[in-house]
């Protein structure tokens, strides 16, 4: 069993703005259940301070260039035995709404110094340095915000093996030159073959470069990651690192997902008791306002709205749909030029489009439930979580076939049909054309009880569970941690 220090900017139930805080709240708990002794590092934000139980101040650290010092808060995730280690600096991280980004929606300007306080907080405790009488054996590193520690480990010897996983490699940490020097790291990470990216500082690099396993969130994306159509300009870095690289699914969190027992939907039900699924869907369309009816097929959206989503498609295909009974119910918030377009369409088609911009918890769940069908017409796609949910929930979904979607959802071919595999409808092409005849293929197997019951039951035994996942996880620490052995006793 190891000891493990699992960073990162954001964990359910501390804080969320994406899937990054899904992964982060229940991967590190599922390694503490299989015995291994993990801490969940992050930044101490007001909300996270707020929620975290049982803390106390472990450690104060001197870092140097900083006025004044950094406490290291030490509790439990809520409700569970996961020790979490809060990184409190209170000019950096209290301030009140998004992690990343201030009110107007801008990245707050000192991002790259509020992050690198998070990893030389990180860079100390990996090297039991922060006076807790500790030192992991792995360090897991998660996305651009925690990057830079691999990197800062790198020449320390012995030092822990380091694994970094990208949840997405669109969002890089990139800033200028004078950023890289404001944050006096050591010279020698300025080169492209360090932290130095077209002229200049990529936070993500640090990982990529120097983490002793790199991983992502699909196989699927751990090769599309490869090539120039998805590689966001670091796929040859990524080739060049293919030996360490490898994709691992999440899983979801069965307890908070699960539609028997889920207290924030209209109506429990189970693949058994399919038919108390129809009392979410008529109060589905009540909270959305739309004409309560079983005939029209009710399709769910829930997520960012960015161009990464394909939110862009979903509204230019709603012109077509007016002439189908389809309804949709969409909940997002993101780029307000989505926001204004959908909202507008939904006052033009009051009858079949509803749209709550703005981030709900408890009405994610209720679109998962209530819908018949679910679309992700993502460009690009990690692992993507909706369509485990959906899923899982008997929601049918309509999916782009890239990344975690392709890996995820078996497409309704006439083959996967007659094998039984059949999971949602996949479809080729990130465009309106495209996902308009998947929307209609969707609404011919509607039309078809039977077959649409066959398919819906066969994604809601689907396993995706994170113990499966965290092993695979294990078994690379396991990799890393004997490499490393093996490179110190021969120095
Ligand atoms: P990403 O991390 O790229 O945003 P994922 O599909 O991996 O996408 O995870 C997104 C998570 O955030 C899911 O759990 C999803 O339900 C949730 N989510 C996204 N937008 C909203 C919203 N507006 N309200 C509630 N939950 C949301």
């Amino acid at each position: 069993m190891s000891k493990i220090l699992f960073i990162t900017s954001e964990a359910i139930p501390l804080i969320k703005t994406g899937g990054l805080a899904d992964v982060s709240g229940a991967l590190p708990l599922a390694l503490h259940r299989l015995g291994n002794d993990v801490r969940l590092m992050l930044p101490a934000y007001p909300q996270a301070k707020k929620k975290l139980q049982q803390p106390t101040t472990v450690a104060q650290l001197y870092i140097p260039g900083l006025p004044g010092s950094v406490q290291l808060i030490q509790g439990k995730l809520p409700n569970t035995e996961l020790s979490v280690l809060l990184v409190d600096y209170a000019p950096a991280f209290e301030r009140d709404g998004n992690p990343y980004l201030d009110a107007q929606g801008n990245p707050w300007k000192d991002n790259a110094e509020r992050f690198a306080l998070l990893a030389r907080a990180a860079q100390r405790v990996a090297m039991n340095e922060a006076g807790l009488n500790w030192q992991p054996d792995v360090v897991h590193c998660n996305d651009w915000q925690t990057a830079l520690v691999p990197a800062l480990l790198h020449n320390e010897s012995p030092r822990p093996a380091t694994l970094f996983t990208i949840h997405n490699l669109a969002y890089q940490g990139l800033f200028p030159e004078e950023t890289f020097r404001a944050l006096a790291l050591s010279d020698t990470l300025w080169s492209p073959t360090a932290l130095e990216f077209y002229g200049q500082m990529s936070f993500i690099k640090g990982g990529l470069v120097f983490a002793d396993r790199i991983t992502t969130v699909s196989s699927n994306y751990a090769a599309e990651i490869q090539t120039p159509e998805f590689g966001c300009g670091l796929q040859g870095l990524l080739r060049y690192r293919a030996n360490v690289l490898s994709g691992i699914v999440n899983g979801i969190d069965q307890n908070v997902w699960d539609p028997q027992t889920d207290p924030l939907i209209a109506h429990n039900y189970s693949v058994e008791q399919l038919h108390y699924k129809s009392d979410n869907k008529n109060h589905l369309q009540k909270h959305f306002k739309l004409p309560v009816s079983v005939d029209h097929m009710l399709i769910g959206f829930v997520g960012r709205m960015v161009e990464q989503k394909g939110i862009d498609l979903i509204h230019k295909v709603i012109e077509h749909l007016t002439d189908l009974p389809i309804q949709l119910a969409i909940l997002g918030s993101g780029e307000t030029r989505f926001e204004t377009a959908l909202q507008q369409a939904a006052e033009k088609h009051p009858k079949q489009v509803g749209v709550i911009i703005g981030y709900d918890e408890a009405l994610a769940h209720q679109i998962e439930a209530g819908s018949d069908a679910f679309l992700m017409p993502s460009r690009f796609e990690p692992c993507g979580l909706n369509q485990l949910y959906s899923l899982r929930y008997g929601t049918l979904p309509i999916v782009h076939n890239v990344g975690g979607l392709a890996d995820s959802v078996t497409d309704a071919t006439p083959g996967n049909i007659n094998q039984k595999r059949a999971t949602g409808v996949v479809f080729y092409e990130p465009t309106e054309q495209a996902l308009l005849a998947a929307i209609k293929r969707a609404y011919e197997i509607y039309n078809n009880p039977q077959l649409w019951t066959d398919i819906i039951s066969t994604g809601m035994r689907q396993q995706f569970n994170w113990e499966a996942s965290a092993k695979r996880y294990m078994e690379l620490y396991q990799a890393a941690m004997d490499a490393r052995r093996s490179i110190e006793q021969n120095f």
